[in-house]
């Protein structure tokens, strides 16, 4: 399928071109269709698979085909958006995509004067980009009138929800028309979401698109080839050099959890386990001091560590491969946080390449190799304290028993 193949205005299409988009993504070519011809759409979409220009196109199209003398003054297209950022985002979509046709846009958003909004909407806008607290206010003060609007967008719906949106969204459906074409965004769905789109949308066409990447772009993920026997060698040395990270480690069982800590011990570090086995107030008591950043490195189960959410976690290690693709993504996506940065490494021993293999189809591409030559990894082992102790006590009883034969001679 070709942008070509569409019924849509020769100038959308120029400006398609000029941003090099070669073939609608899987959204557009599901959603496309159905909004020209005035579905209601109910797509369950993350960011990254093209979704505002799944509903900017055909909004543009529709748009300019109408007639002059069907085109009262007044917003006949709302987009609501949770952040100022994304708003400014879809803004510029509908800008570039409709560079060359009559459809205006423009976006209103707290933390800008509220006047020079006002003026700027004064002059005819067709296509409103808004958040809902900013949109409301002006609602509220009649100095915007919704009453013309025809197609409705509720984009990233559930993130909305998540900041507290959910009154001034429920408030503004006062104003719009009951008859309009409306199109429901939201990169989850549960509940309180699914309850809120079926009281917005009509017959919708429904739309799910799994996620190309559930990794968010915002983590660094890569995975290193060490042996089960050397893991604990890597990991000693991973936490030596980033002494002042937060780190979370993930294991398979809780009783490697204990090991793993009990080996950390061995070359002076400070760790904690949290696992199933501990009473509830050491679990609590040790995640209080791991959110606080006392504690740096904590050792985790997957059972114990789901749906935890710690400030500031800056790198997670998989000292295990997870036994799930979903594993994965949920043990990764403890760094990262919200606009943070985040780094995961997963250790790979022989043994769990078939895993490996498993979590790479499920996620849809290879996880980066981080290359280790034969050196670098001797050298891992070589500069461990365990390894050094050992030595140290090895030439120690070696020295102690020279002495020894020495003085049987004597
Ligand atoms: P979105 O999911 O709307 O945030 O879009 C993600 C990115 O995909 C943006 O950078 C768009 O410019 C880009 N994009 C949208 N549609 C296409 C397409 N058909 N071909 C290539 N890139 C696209």
């Amino acid at each position: 399928m070709k942008f070509d193949n569409y019924n849509i205005y020769e100038g959308i299409k120029k400006s398609i071109a000029k941003l090099d988009y070669k073939k609608p993504t899987d959204i557009q070519y599901k959603a496309i269709p159905n909004i020209l011809k005035g579905e209601d759409v109910l797509a369950i979409a993350q960011t990254g698979t093209g979704k505002t220009a799944a509903f900017a196109i055909p909004i543009l199209h529709i748009l300019q085909m109408k007639k002059i003398k069907d085109r009262p003054d007044g917003v006949k297209c709302l987009v609501m958006a949770p952040t100022h950022e994304l708003a400014q985002q879809i803004n510029e979509v509908f800008k570039s995509l409709g560079k060359h046709t009559r459809v205006t846009s423009f976006c209103v958003h707290g933390g800008v004067e509220r006047a020079e909004q006002v003026e700027h909407l004064n002059q005819g806008i067709d296509v409103l980009i808004a958040t809902p607290g900013r949109l409301a206010d002006l609602v509220k003060r009649r100095q915007l009138d919704l009453h013309r609007v025809e197609i409705l967008v509720l984009d990233e719906a559930d993130h909305m929800l998540d900041l507290g949106f959910i009154g001034d969204m429920q408030h503004l459906m006062r104003f719009l028309p009951k008859r309009r074409q409306t199109l429901f965004f939201s990169a989850t769905i549960n509940e309180t979401i699914k309850d809120l789109a079926f009281s917005l949308v009509h017959n919708a066409i429904r739309i799910q698109i799994s996620p190309k990447d559930p990794v968010a772009k915002n983590i660094q993920h890569g995975v290193s080839f060490v042996e089960m026997d050397d893991k604990r060698f890597f990991l000693e040395n991973v936490i030596k050099t980033n002494i002042d990270k937060k780190i979370l480690v993930f294991v398979r069982t809780k009783v490697r959890a204990e090991r793993v800590k009990k080996a950390m011990e061995r070359c002076e570090l400070v760790t904690d386990t949290i696992h199933s086995d501990k009473l509830q107030a050491e679990r609590e008591s040790t995640m209080k001091s791991f959110r606080s950043g006392d504690l740096k490195v904590l050792i985790a189960t997957d059972v114990s560590a789901r749906g935890i959410d710690i400030p500031g976690v800056e790198l997670v290690i998989n000292y295990d491969l997870p036994n799930t693709a979903e594993n994965y993504v949920h043990r990764v996506g403890r760094t990262g946080r919200g606009s943070q940065k985040g780094q995961a490494v997963s250790f790979c021993s022989k043994e769990e390449k078939e895993l490996l293999e498993e979590i790479e189809q499920n996620l849809g591409k290879p996880i980066k190799i981080l290359e280790l030559s034969k050196s670098d990894y001797q050298q891992v082992i070589d500069l461990s304290e365990e390894v050094s102790t050992d030595w140290k006590s090895l030439i120690k009883e070696h020295e102690l028993s020279k002495k020894g034969k020495k003085r049987k001679k004597k």
